[in-house]
């Protein structure tokens, strides 16, 4: 698989958290897979209580527009779906179902998490994670260090897509073709 920004550059797979995540060792950009994240979901996490925030609720917060980037699995192009005020853009495949995360949209993402959700519960609850994984981790030192983003990130959007509220996963489906 090529990065879908960089284009020439094959993406590289790491563990990352038991899951197998995707990144371009140039512009650190993350490909989450949606198969990948499905193997997630099973496993039993009530500490996730703080995801259950004002978070990706709505439907109709979700707007949709034609992106200009090709899924680096299916080579097709990917959707950009933005919610709400969050100025957050994520890349879709409609086919894979698989996400795209530029290295600063994961950035703000992580940001906007801070400001709506408890940030205390939060920040502990990550700062666990992180303990537990941090050693583990085979990726490249800069993503290492944003790794407590990235496992912020994967878990949320495990739970999102694979998990109890798959609205994400659910307004996928009604992506035009
Ligand atoms: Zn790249
Ligand atoms: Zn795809």
């Amino acid at each position: 698989m090529h990065c879908p920004i960089c284009k020439d550059i094959k993406l590289k797979d790491t563990l990352l958290y038991n899951i197998n995540v995707d990144y371009c060792p140039k512009c650190l950009g993350v490909w989450f897979d949606r198969d990948e994240l499905r193997q997630a979901k099973d496993e039993k996490d009530e500490n996730l209580d703080w995801l259950d925030i004002d978070l990706w609720s709505n439907q109709k917060d979700f707007k949709v527009s034609y992106g200009i980037r090709l899924c680096p699995s299916c080579r097709i192009p990917t959707y950009e779906v933005y919610y709400g005020d969050s100025k957050i853009v994520v890349d879709v495949c409609k086919a894979c179902h698989g996400v795209w995360l530029d290295r600063a949209e994961f950035k703000k993402i992580v940001e906007w998490l801070k400001e709506k959700a408890d940030y205390e519960v939060m920040n502990n609850y990550s700062k666990n994670l992180f303990k537990e994984f941090s050693e583990i981790f085979t990726g490249p030192d800069p993503l290492r260090d944003e790794i407590l983003d990235l496992i912020t990130i994967l878990k949320l959007f495990s739970y999102k897509f694979g998990g109890k509220r798959p609205l994400l996963s659910s307004f996928l489906l009604t992506l035009p073709k």
